[in-house]
């Protein structure tokens, strides 16, 4: 009881520090969160409510199912309709939208795909069925790219053959760079990624005050924590201080987790890697290494999947890229739903369109 007390005092007086700083600055401020989870607690907590008017939370590109682009989803759709194919999957990626379809039609259709809470899921998997070819979706952040490195080095170790890979993994400063790069873009400061930083640091960050003389604060995933890194950027832009801040000490350390990097650049580098709405971005995502390339399902058998242009009203690259809102796009909450989704920003529970519909938008 006591505690909830204080959490409250603590709450309004970050509250009434964030009104007092932005008042002093006279103008709006725009704060990016390239964190899925941040999304959804922002929205869930109802922060985009309670904050100031003058000061404007954009979500970015931090949902790794929503960055996922069609060629990916059409290249992994090939395969799981292959005879010899089993695809193992995280849930979220089966209604994941490809030019034509999805892998939860495909396997409507007969194809073999597992959905599995881990990429190590799939060695038990492979071992069953030494007949088939299993390959892991490898989509998703440097949060889980090390597993997905893990699984390959673990394939190795107990001799598995058939289980393969197909990297879709991004990095996220590149995208951070990318953004910053548009002359359209304004933000004043970054929510940097917790989960993110628990692997790469906070060093890796360090470019955003070293070359684009901003301010980023790493921080944690509840409202206080949340609130807390939003007052911390406010000091900083009243300031005119450019820092990377760490607000999530608890877990997250300069250099990262260098265990965890170690196996992440054993197995991966980076490559040059496309991202809905943002386009290709250099080095941006991660392929297997040259050594490895047994296990890369693109390398052992490639495809050659032809583009196809979209011609639908969806506007998640750009939601994706903080320039409008889910509220501009015209099949917001009509014909784009959770239960029926036009485009990918709808279809994980970390994807604007579904927090914005799921927790109604706010401001
Ligand atoms: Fe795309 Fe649906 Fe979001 Fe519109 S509401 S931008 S169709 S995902």
């Amino acid at each position: 009881m006591t505690e909830k007390v204080d959490l409250h005092v603590l709450g309004r007086e970050l509250l009434a520090g964030i009104k007092k700083n932005i008042e002093s600055l006279g103008r709006t401020v725009r704060y990016m969160e390239v964190c899925g989870t941040h999304t959804v607690s922002i929205f869930r907590a109802g922060l985009r409510q309670i904050l100031p008017e003058s000061v404007e939370l954009v979500s970015g590109p931090g949902c790794p199912v929503c960055v996922t682009p069609d060629i990916y989803m059409d290249t992994a759709i090939a395969y799981a309709k292959q005879e010899d194919v089993i695809i193992t999957t995280f849930g979220d990626m089966l209604k994941v939208p490809g030019s034509k379809s999805s892998l939860s039609e495909a396997m409507a259709e007969g194809a073999d795909i597992r959905v599995v809470y881990s990429p190590l899921d799939s060695l038990p998997i492979a071992k069953e069925n030494p007949n088939k070819k299993v390959i892991f979706l490898a989509v998703g952040f440097e949060t889980t790219a090390p597993t997905a490195a893990a699984v390959v080095i673990a394939a190795k170790e107990q001799g598995i053959e058939n289980f393969y890979v197909l990297s879709a993994q991004k990095l996220v400063p590149p995208a951070m760079k990318s953004l910053l790069a548009d002359p359209e873009m304004r933000i004043d400061g970054f929510l940097l990624p917790g989960h993110v930083a628990v692997v790469t640091g906070t060093d890796d960050f360090a470019f955003l005050a070293d070359e684009y003389k901003l301010p980023g604060v790493v921080a944690g995933f509840e409202p206080l924590e949340i609130l807390r890194a939003v007052y911390r950027l406010t000091q900083m832009t009243v300031s005119g201080e450019a820092k990377v801040l760490n607000e999530y000490g608890k877990v997250v350390r300069a250099e990262g987790n260098p265990a965890a990097r170690k196996i992440l650049d054993m197995v991966y580098e980076p490559a040059d890697s496309e991202w809905r709405g943002l386009g290709m971005i250099p080095a941006s995502g991660l392929q297997v290494k040259k050594e490895w390339r047994e296990y890369d399902i693109s390398f052992v058998r490639p495809l050659d999947i032809p583009r196809v242009e979209k011609n639908t009203a969806c506007r998640c690259g750009e939601v994706l890229s903080g320039k409008v809102t889910p509220h501009d796009c015209p099949l917001f909450g009509k014909a784009c739903v959770p239960e029926h989704s036009i485009g990918p920003c709808m279809v994980s529970v970390e994807g604007v369109c579904a927090a914005w519909y799921k927790y109604g938008g706010g401001k």
